[in-house]
């Protein structure tokens, strides 16, 4: 027998301790086994604990790996295999599955299958290169646009010009997405414009646009003491921002906005982003003209005519600050301009116990059908003019169908709306209508991107398959 110098609790660990263990008057434990099998059984309670580690470790890689495959078969499933702009394509001979670019992706866009990273949910990536950055092996570049589908990139110079004189471009249209990069462009490109003033009659800058770039472009034409107007086609302000989920968590980049300083708001919701917004509006009035949109751009001598649904304005210079989100497809039917007819859904809560027609057959339609027969007492017609939901995510499917078994919901496939007036909508299936008593109307059909207005006025296009 041998006296080892060991704490019974150190030896506890690999089992069986007191059937081998015998303790002496002190507290120490002597070992009881023959000395070869006592030789083994110090390495054996130190490897161990290594052993449950590792195994963990092991486990928790496994079902990660599960996980994202089973996204990534989801997506393709569901035909949502494309990135929306500006995403990360992996070269696989280099990367060596780190995992980092997961873990820095906030959206959910990577993941790792089979030992290398994937985009397993490609459409909700937004672009800003945390995984590019994050990857130990550089095996991550960004791109814009894939083989299937091209992305278009108007060119725009240093100073935020594009090829046609006096009409810039800032932000998300310009290929630069992000909160931050979209508020400093629009900041730089007035202080380009602001050294071309207008002539008598002319306004310096006419700004079209009130998300981050537009918003922070108005803040510096106003303190540039620049004559200039704001037009945004929706009745709030934020672009892209009004429209994430609720309570999503944004992630900001410290940013200089003009009249205001140095903001670092590091990690904030949504609505709290868009108060701090509001205030700052509030506190210093900043002019901008909601709910209206740009239709049409004619190039005049030295400057152009900007024409919009109600109004004609004449600058010496243009801010185009849209986006790539373009504008709301409209049914063009009887009755859409009604005040019940919109064309996304901001908050479900106000349709309670309302009798909704919802118009579509994307995701987007479905998740506003949904979300709104989920309010008590609401009844959803949800009107597509196709036979079945293509291009829609299983999930928004099994919603559907439980919505429609739960008789919250009623499906109107191949139909097309006719008519809306103040308390029905007509739907026509096959040139048979049929009318129903109706609340509110949210269209769903898809956007008009800005891409024809760009080259109708002669501004310059690369379309990127792929490419940086
Ligand atoms: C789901 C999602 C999550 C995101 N999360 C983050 C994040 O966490 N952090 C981050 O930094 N970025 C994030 N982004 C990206 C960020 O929101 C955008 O890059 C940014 O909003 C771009 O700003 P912008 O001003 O260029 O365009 P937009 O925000 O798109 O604003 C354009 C504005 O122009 C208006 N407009 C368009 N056409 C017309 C017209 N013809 N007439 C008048 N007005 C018009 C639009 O209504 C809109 O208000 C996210 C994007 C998405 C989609
Ligand atoms: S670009 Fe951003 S959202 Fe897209 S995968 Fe990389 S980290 Fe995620």
């Amino acid at each position: 027998m041998r006296d080892w110098n060991l704490t019974a609790t150190s030896l506890k660990k690999v089992g069986h301790a007191r059937r081998i263990l015998s303790f002496a008057a002190d507290g120490r434990a002597i070992c009881r086994l023959p000395p070869a099998m006592s030789e083994l059984l110090l390495p054996l309670a130190y490897m161990a604990p290594l052993a449950v580690v590792l195994l963990l470790y092991v486990y928790r890689w496994r079902t990660r790996e599960a996980r994202a495959a089973a996204t990534l078969r989801r997506a393709v499933k569901s035909g949502l295999t494309e990135p929306p702009s500006l995403h990360p394509v992996i070269n696989l001979d280099i990367c060596v599955g780190s995992g980092a670019c997961t873990r820095a992706c906030p959206e959910g866009t990577l993941g790792i299958v089979q030992g290398k990273a994937h985009m397993v949910n490609p459409t909700v990536c937004i672009g800003h290169g945390a995984c590019a950055a994050a990857c130990p092996v550089e095996a991550i570049k960004l791109v814009f646009g894939t083989e299937r589908r091209g992305v278009d990139i108007p060119h725009v110079k240093p100073n935020f010009e594009t090829n046609v004189a006096g009409i810039y471009i800032a932000g998300e249209l310009g290929g630069m997405g992000l909160i931050r990069n979209a508020a400093e462009q629009g900041r730089q490109a007035i202080e380009s414009i602001a050294h071309n003033r207008a002539q008598q009659g002319q306004l310096d800058v006419v700004i079209v646009g009130a998300g981050p770039a537009g918003f922070s472009a108005t803040l510096a034409a106003m303190q540039h003491k620049l004559r200039f107007v704001t037009l945004e086609q929706e009745n709030s302000m934020g672009g892209c921002v009004y429209h994430y989920p609720r309570n999503k968590i944004v992630a900001t980049h410290p940013v200089t906005l003009p009249l205001v300083g140095k903001v670092r708001l590091g990690e904030i919701t949504k609505e709290n982003l868009l108060a701090f917004w509001q205030g700052i509006i509030g506190k210093v009035s900043v002019p901008i003209t909601f709910g209206e949109r740009l239709d049409a751009i004619v190039p005049v001598d030295r400057g152009f005519v900007v024409k919009t649904e109600r109004n004609e304005y004449h600058c010496r210079s243009l801010l185009l600050a849209i986006g790539r989100r373009g504008s709301p497809r409209k049914l063009g039917v009887p009755g859409e301009e009604l005040p019940k007819v919109v064309y996304r859904l901001i908050d479900p809560e106000q349709y309670r116990g309302k009798r909704v027609l919802v118009v579509g057959g994307g995701n987007a339609a479905i998740e506003t059908a949904i979300a709104i027969a989920a309010e008590p007492g609401s009844h959803v017609t949800l009107s597509y003019r196709n036979e079945a939901f293509n291009r829609v995510t299983e999930r928004n499917r099994e919603l559907l169908k439980e919505a429609e078994g739960a008789g919250q919901l009623t499906l109107a496939l191949c139909t097309t709306v006719k008519l809306i007036d103040e308390r029905q909508v007509v739907l026509d299936r096959d040139g048979k209508a049929t009318a129903m008593d109706n609340d509110a109307v949210i269209v769903c059909v898809g956007g008009v991107l800005p891409t024809p207005m760009l080259k109708k006025i002669g501004i310059a296009v690369e379309t990127k398959f792929g490419t940086a």
